[in-house]
């Protein structure tokens, strides 16, 4: 193999020692988890909200916005539980361009995997400390969760990374719900079979250990459209596709029937303002079947500041520099609706 070893990383624990969860932040995060928890267990009628921009490329404006989620939280707390979506690591569809914060803490610079590492845990700390909330990233690359494990609160498995057994293993093995997203070619049976993998318990390979894992029971789907062989996007967060979805789940025997419906990607073809319809159409089919309430526990949305998106470099504070996003105005609408509609 021609690699150039760079750097040595510092092993998960001395990284966690090195940058703490503050003084008090484990039990707020027990109590926030258990909240979380109990919406995928179905015992709280809440609906659980993972909200934020496509990529957390800058940690003031993450803050800016999630501080302002934080004033949203507070008026629909009877109805939504809001985790800001800090995602710090990018799949990209070629492979190439901006990766996220861990590979760019300056997405103008040179990629630096230590300090990336570093500054995405710092971030989501900063998160929790100035908001009180707890957060959600996705899992890129499955070696890297010892190092946020602690200190996330959802996890998800991306569209292209869900047939990955090691995505699967190291699923089991996390204490939090980790949904598992469709493939891109939109197949059900492939992202229940990683719920399968998931919720059981595993023996394999992780870091330099032979490990064991309980298999998690929180493990779930995330419903995010699909492209056909013309490259065409394929929704699928319609009615008929929640009952599809309802009777696929009613012939396994799987913990915790549950599915969160992504309202951007190729459910609205990155036309980010559809998610506002989206997340309102999901929510009347919720309200006109009780199989489709049983199931549908959730929404991942992308938004940001600034509507849309921007070519790295161009400078505008608190838009994606990854996919399209709805603004801030929008967002809160929606937000307050959403918790009238349910
Ligand atoms: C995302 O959530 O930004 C993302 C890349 O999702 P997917 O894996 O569904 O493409
Ligand atoms: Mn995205």
């Amino acid at each position: 193999m021609s690699f150039e070893l760079i750097k040595q990383i510092p092993e998960p624990a001395e990284i966690k020692n090195q940058y703490p969860i503050p003084k008090g932040f484990e039990e707020k995060k027990k109590a926030f988890d258990e909240e979380v928890k109990e919406i995928i267990t179905g015992e709280s009628d809440k609906v659980l909200v993972v909200i934020g921009p496509c990529s957390a490329d800058n940690e003031d404006a993450v803050l800016d916005y999630t501080q302002r989620l934080r004033g949203v939280q507070d008026k629909v707390y009877d109805k939504l539980l809001l985790i800001p979506r800090v995602y710090t690591n990018k799949p990209r569809t070629t492979g190439t361009g901006y990766k996220g914060m861990l590979h760019q803490p300056d997405p103008e610079k040179a990629s630096d995997l230590l300090s990336g590492l570093i500054a995405i845990r710092n971030m989501h700390i900063h998160v929790m400390e100035s908001t009180g909330f707890m957060t959600a990233d996705e899992m890129l690359y499955p070696e890297n969760a010892w190092y946020l494990d602690d200190v996330l609160s959802y996890i998800a498995v991306g569209a292209r990374s869900v047939e990955n057994q090691q995505h699967r293993l190291v699923a089991s093995g996390f204490d939090v719900p980790v949904g598992m997203k469709n493939p891109t070619s939109g197949d059900f049976s492939v992202m229940l079979n990683s719920v399968v993998a998931a919720q059981s318990h595993q023996s394999f390979m992780y870091r330099n250990w032979e490990v064991k894992t309980p298999g998690n029971p929180l493990t779930h789907t995330i419903i995010r459209g699909a492209v056909n062989k013309h490259g065409q996007n394929i929704p699928n967060y319609h009615y008929e596709d929640l009952i599809r979805l309802y009777k696929m789940y009613m012939d396994r025997e799987l913990a915790n029937p549950a599915v969160i419906i992504d309202s951007n990607h190729s459910n609205s073809g990155k036309q980010y303002k559809e998610q506002i319809r989206i997340v309102k159409e999901a929510l009347h089919s919720r309200r006109g079947s009780d199989d489709i309430k049983r199931i549908v526990k959730g929404f991942m949305i992308e938004s940001y500041i600034e509507p849309g998106c921007q070519k790295v470099g161009n400078g505008v504070y608190g838009q994606s520099i990854t996919d399209p996003c709805l603004g801030w105005e929008d967002t809160e609408r929606l937000l307050l609706e959403m918790a009238e509609l349910i």
